[in-house]
C-alpha cells in the first residue's frame, strides 16, 4: 500500500468512526421519519435504525434486514443534529454482505442486472467498447484533455429492452450540443461503471476496483475535466471516489452544468426551431438534486427548448419526491406507490412529459406508468416519461430520425 493510500484510508476510518459517533446526538425526535418514503411504505423506520446503532453498534445494525428498504434519497439531511443516516445506512449494508445479510433476492429490480454488469466489469480484463455510439457527422476524439463519460448508458437499452427509453438518442444529443458549443470531446473506448449500484449495495470491493480502475484511466489520459451523463455515477465519481482513492485526477462536471457554463443556453436562443407546445414537468433525481445540489442547469436546458412550457410539481428542488428504488434494489408495491403519486400528480397538473436527468429514475418511472390505471370515467392526456438528453435529441435535434 502506498503512503498515499495510507493516508486515504486512515481518513476513511476517522470519516467512519466520527459518523458513528455522531449518532449519540440523536434524541430520536423522528424528524428522519417524518420524511422517509421507505417508511411511508415499508417497515423501515430511520428513527429505529439509529437507536439499533446507537445501543447495539453498527454491527448489530447491519444484521437488520430493513435496511434494504431505505431508499439512500437523503431526504433525511433535515435531521437536527446533522446525523448523516443514509451514510449509516451504507456502512451498515457494507457490514451486511460481510455478514451473509445480502439484498433481498427479488424478480423485481430486473434482478439487478446493473449490478450484475457492475461486478462482471469490474473482474474482467478487458475493458468495454463504449463508443461505437456517435453518429458519422458527430465529432469526438480517442484521447484529449475535455472527456465525456458514459459509464453503463451505451448499453442500457438493451440491458431494459422491453422499455422504449432510448437513451443512445440521449447520448447522441449531448453530443451534438457539445459540437455546437465547439467542443469535441474525448470519449475513450476502456471506461468502466463507476460502481454506483455496487457500492449502494453494500459491495465496497467491486466498487473499489472499479473506481480505482477509472481513475487510473482518467490519469493515463490525462483528462483533465470530465463530463459526466448520469447523475449516479457524477456522485461516485464526484464525492465517493476521493474518500476511497484521494483527490481525483480531473475536474468532474454533470453535463447539464457544462453545456450551461459553456453558453450553450445562449447559443440556442440563435436557433429557431418551431414545434407545437409541450407541457412538460422536470422531476429532480435525488443523487442530482439533494446530493449534488444542482437544480438549475437541467432547467435551463429545458426552458430553452422551442416549444415547452414548464410546470412546476409541488414539491421539487430539495423537497423533490424519491422515485422509490435505489440501485435497482426495494422494487416493490411500495415503491410503485410513490411512483404512481409522481405520476398522478404529472397527470393531474395536464403534463405531456415528465423529464428528468436519471436514467435510473427514468426507468423506474416509465416501467411505473405503464401499469398506472387511468382515473375512472376520465381520458387523461397521455403521459410519457423522458430523460433530458433524450427529450433535447428528439425535440430539438431530432436525432432519432437520422
Ligand atoms: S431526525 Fe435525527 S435526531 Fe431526530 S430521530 Fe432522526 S436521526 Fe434522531
Ligand atoms: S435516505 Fe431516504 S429512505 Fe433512507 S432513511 Fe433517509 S429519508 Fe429514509
Amino acid at each position: 500500500m502506498t503512503e498515499q493510500s495510507n493516508e486515504v484510508q486512515a481518513n476513511l476510518q476517522r470519516e467512519f468512526a466520527a459518523l458513528q459517533k455522531r449518532t449519540l446526538l440523536c434524541y430520536q425526535c423522528s424528524k428522519c421519519s417524518s420524511v422517509c418514503p421507505a417508511f411511508r411504505i415499508g417497515e423501515y423506520n430511520p428513527r429505529s435504525f439509529i437507536l439499533l446503532a446507537v445501543n447495539n453498534g453498527i454491527e448489530k445494525a447491519s444484521m437488520d434486514k430493513t435496511i434494504w428498504l431505505c431508499k439512500n434519497c437523503h431526504a433525511c439531511t433535515i435531521c437536527p443534529m446533522a446525523i448523516d443516516i443514509p451514510g449509516m445506512v451504507l456502512l451498515a449494508r457494507i457490514g451486511a454482505l460481510k455478514n451473509n445479510n445480502p439484498p433481498p433476492a427479488s424478480k423485481t429490480g430486473h434482478r439487478r442486472i446493473f449490478n450484475l454488469a457492475q461486478k462482471i466489469q469490474a473482474a474482467s480484463p478487458v475493458p468495454p467498447v463504449a463508443n461505437k455510439w456517435p453518429l458519422n457527422h458527430q465529432k469526438f476524439t480517442e484521447k484529449g484533455p475535455v472527456a465525456l463519460y458514459t459509464g453503463l448508458m451505451p448499453v442500457w437499452d438493451n440491458l431494459m429492452y422491453n422499455y422504449d427509453l432510448n437513451f443512445i438518442t440521449g447520448l447522441r444529443a449531448i453530443l451534438e450540443a457539445l459540437n455546437l458549443i465547439g467542443v469535441e470531446p474525448a470519449i475513450p473506448a476502456g471506461f468502466k461503471d463507476s460502481g454506483h449500484d455496487t457500492y449502494y449495495g453494500g459491495d465496497e470491493d467491486t466498487f473499489i476496483a472499479l473506481a480505482r480502475y477509472n481513475r487510473d484511466l482518467v490519469e493515463k489520459i490525462g483528462i483533465q475535466t470530465l463530463i459526466v451523463v448520469n447523475p449516479e455515477d457524477y456522485h461516485a465519481i464526484k464525492n465517493l471516489y476521493p474518500k476511497y482513492l484521494g483527490e481525483f485526477p480531473a475536474q468532474v462536471i454533470f453535463w447539464t452544468d457544462f453545456l450551461v457554463e459553456k453558453g450553450f443556453v445562449e447559443r440556442l436562443r440563435l436557433q429557431s426551431y418551431l414545434d407545437v407546445e409541450l407541457q412538460v414537468a422536470y422531476h429532480d433525481p435525488c443523487k442530482l438534486g439533494r446530493v449534488s445540489g444542482i437544480y438549475d442547469s437541467p432547467r435551463k436546458i429545458l426552458e430553452s427548448i422551442p416549444g415547452v412550457k414548464i410546470v412546476k410539481f409541488r414539491s421539487e428542488k430539495e423537497m423533490a419526491p424519491c422515485c422509490g428504488v435505489t440501485a435497482f434494489i426495494g422494487c416493490d408495491d411500495g415503491s410503485l406507490y410513490l411512483r404512481h403519486e409522481r405520476l398522478k400528480e404529472a397527470r393531474d397538473l395536464g403534463v405531456d412529459v415528465l423529464v428528468t436527468t436519471c436514467p435510473s429514475c427514468v426507468s423506474h418511472y416509465t416501467c411505473a406508468l405503464a401499469s398506472m390505471q387511468a382515473p375512472a370515467g376520465k381520458q387523461p392526456k397521455e403521459l410519457k416519461v423522458s430523460d433530458l438528453a433524450t427529450f433535447l435529441g428528439t425535440r430539438l435535434f431530432h436525432l432519432d430520425k437520422k
